[in-house]
């Protein structure tokens, strides 16, 4: 009973060890999708490119304007 366990144990941290040195750093995040840019093409505001188009909306009825003059490359994120 118990003889093995410090074994056991040990190769525990070995497998441990191994895996973390596996990993290594970080993989990059992708930033394509936050890159990309929405501005109002009538006031130029930035938006957030994670507006919904009715907040889009409610920023051109603020400008007065229709929704295609302010954001008319705007499409639906559901496109893929
Ligand atoms: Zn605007």
């Amino acid at each position: 009973m118990g003889g093995g366990n410090g074994a056991k144990a040990a190769q525990k941290r070995e497998r441990n060890q191994l895996q973390n040195a596996k990993k290594g750093p970080a993989s990059q995040l992708k930033s394509n999708e936050a890159s990309k840019k929405l501005v109002c093409e009538w006031c130029h505001l930035n938006m957030m490119v994670t507006c919904n188009r009715q907040q889009l909306e409610a920023h051109a009825q603020k400008d007065g304007k229709p929704f295609e003059a302010c954001f008319p490359n705007w499409q639906p994120k559901s496109k893929k």
